[in-house]
């Protein structure tokens, strides 16, 4: 696992038509391998902004970002290294879960022999769900199968916007596990949300934002014990 996993400086980011607003202002953190790091904000802080650039899918104004030491830019190919979950990933209703993983995985040209394959199923957990179609799934499902398949390869980076989004609590629980039991091998998870309670169990690392900028950000223990006043402003947001 050669490199710092993610290392950004300065990155700033201005929608086009947005006049005097930074969606994403002079934003620098650093990821370690084995670290969960949560990105935390209210609606609107740029944790999207972020992650998709991070992604290599929208263009900083300013800044750099490095991951496992490499610039990322957009239309520079994705790293294999590096596996994603956004929101809307569309699956063949007919298809049992498992078989759309499968052929998901065929396509990207890796057998399903694969070792890493098996592993990732593993992690995420969907146990006997996997096996039925996906047009029995609840939304919280499809939402687990997309993460599922963010994971196949089993990349030394995975990055989870909002996974928790639309899940109901059980499954919230669950999702923490998968990614505890994700960085357990040395792995590192960016995960996003707008709730602290949804990511403080899980994350070994904080970084929170609002309106574009990083207002805090260290190790979650040090983050909750001496800044409660603050999360209760973001999470009011
Ligand atoms: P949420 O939790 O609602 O997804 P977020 O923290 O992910 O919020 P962003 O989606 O990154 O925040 O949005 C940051 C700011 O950029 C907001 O003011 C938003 O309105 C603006 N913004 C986001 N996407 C665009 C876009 N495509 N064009 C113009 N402005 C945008």
């Amino acid at each position: 696992l050669a490199g710092v996993p993610l290392q950004i400086t300065g990155l700033s980011k201005k929608y086009q038509g947005s006049v005097d607003r930074y969606a994403v202002r002079e934003l620098s953190f650093r990821v370690e391998a084995g670290q969960v790091l949560g990105l935390l904000g209210p609606n609107g802080a740029g944790k999207t902004t972020t992650l998709r650039m991070l992604m290599g899918l929208i263009r900083p104004d300013e800044g750099e970002i490095r991951v496992f030491g490499h610039a990322i830019r957009p239309g520079a190919p994705v790293l294999s290294r590096v596996g994603a979950f956004v929101e809307g990933a569309g699956f063949l209703p007919h298809l049992s879960g498992r078989a759309n993983l499968e052929s998901y995985w065929a396509a990207t040209g890796r057998p399903v022999e694969d070792a890493h394959f098996a592993e990732a199923l593993e992690i995420a957990g969907l146990g006997e769900a996997l096996e039925r179609a996906v047009r029995t799934y609840s939304q919280g499902m499809r939402q687990r199968l997309a993460i599922a398949q963010a994971m196949l390869g089993l990349p030394d980076l995975l990055i989870l916007d909002e996974p928790t989004n639309g899940l109901d609590p059980p499954q919230i629980r669950e999702m923490r596990e998968v990614m505890v039991r994700y960085a357990a091998a040395g792995r590192t998870v960016i995960v996003s949300s707008h709730l602290l309670a949804e990511v403080e169990q899980s994350c070994t690392h904080l970084v929170v934002m609002e309106r574009g900028r990083l207002v805090v950000a260290g190790p979650t223990a040090e983050i909750t014990g001496a800044g409660e006043q603050l999360l209760v402003s973001v999470e009011d947001g």
